[in-house]
């Protein structure tokens, strides 16, 4: 048996190797990128990077804007220059907001923004010190664990006419009869259509009367058995919470922060990749002490 922590040094020696020797990382992650893995490493982990070579990358993030919906009670996402390059299409004057920075501030004659957010907006990373006392923040996770095989469960039918379902072990189990066994070391997402709702205000977040959210996510048992019995590195939704949105206890996120895995919430664009096939790249925040964070999401086909 290899553990996770050895097949990442071995990918890692792997890939500065190969860039030693000029090869290009389509070629690293290919047959024959995969058959030198193969060969160092135990079947179970070498099937937890299957990455394909059509070139073809989605993007499962969603663009971050001051209108994205944030949690209930969240603020939005903020966003101000704090130095231009003169206007648009101008020639850069170096043009500062000296409200902020002044003119002899090494910023001037660069465009620069400043951000505003919480670390739970947009398209982001569950740590488990998000939700778990003491639990791992997003700058220690293992860094294999942010390049993994994607699985997409989806419950969109369902989702349309009931916002508060769960994805649960049927699902999977349904899933796997369709598709196999779910693999090793993967991200489990849930699509739910859900996004389809951005066009509409308030469709989202979903408020009830009682402003009460409501919105898929999955159930704890389904994070229980996919981390016991299927190993996964985490799990992701197309929605604001990984638990459906008008839970009390956060099952979801216990079950599976809880479990030192990780999660992702407000994924983009599942409907556009299949349901296994797929490799995912996390680009995970990295700042100190990190609950989680905005993240870039791509999927590799
Ligand atoms: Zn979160």
């Amino acid at each position: 048996m290899c553990s996770p922590e050895v097949m990442a040094q071995v990918r890692d020696t792997i890939e500065r190797d190969s860039r030693r020797a000029g090869m290009r990382r389509r070629d690293l992650f290919g047959a024959a990128g995969l058959a030198a893995l193969g060969a160092l490493a135990a079947p179970r982990t070498a099937a937890a990077a299957p990455v394909s070579s059509s070139g073809t990358v989605v993007d499962l993030t969603h663009t971050l804007t001051p209108d994205f919906p944030v949690w209930p009670g969240n603020p939005q996402f903020a966003m101000r220059p704090v130095a231009t390059l003169g206007g648009v299409g101008s020639v850069d004057t170096g043009s500062v907001d000296t409200g902020s920075l002044g003119p002899a501030n090494p910023a001037s004659g660069f465009a620069v923004n400043e951000l505003t957010y919480w670390e739970h907006t947009g398209t982001h990373l569950d740590a488990p010190a998000h939700k778990i006392a003491g639990g791992a923040t997003a700058e220690v996770l293992p860094v294999a664990d942010f390049v993994a095989p994607v699985v997409v469960v989806d419950i969109a039918a369902r989702a349309s006419s009931d916002a508060d379902t769960v994805l649960t072990v049927a699902d999977l189990r349904d899933w796997e009869r369709a598709h196999g066994r779910i693999p090793a070391r993967a991200l489990v997402a849930m699509h739910s259509g859900w996004e389809t709702r951005l066009a509409v205000p308030g469709g989202f977040t979903n408020l009830d009367a009682a402003g009460v959210p409501h919105a898929p996510g999955f159930d704890s048992d389904a994070v229980d058995f996919l981390v016991a019995e299927r190993d996964i590195v985490g799990i992701g939704v197309d929605t604001l919470s990984l638990d459906h949105a008008s839970s009390r206890d956060h099952g979801a996120h216990v079950a599976c922060l809880g479990a030192g895995r990780y999660g992702i919430e407000a994924l983009a664009n599942l409907g556009a990749i299949p349901p296994v096939g797929a490799t995912v790249v996390v680009g995970a925040p990295k700042h100190v002490a990190a609950t989680g964070g905005p993240c870039r999401v791509l999927a590799l086909l």
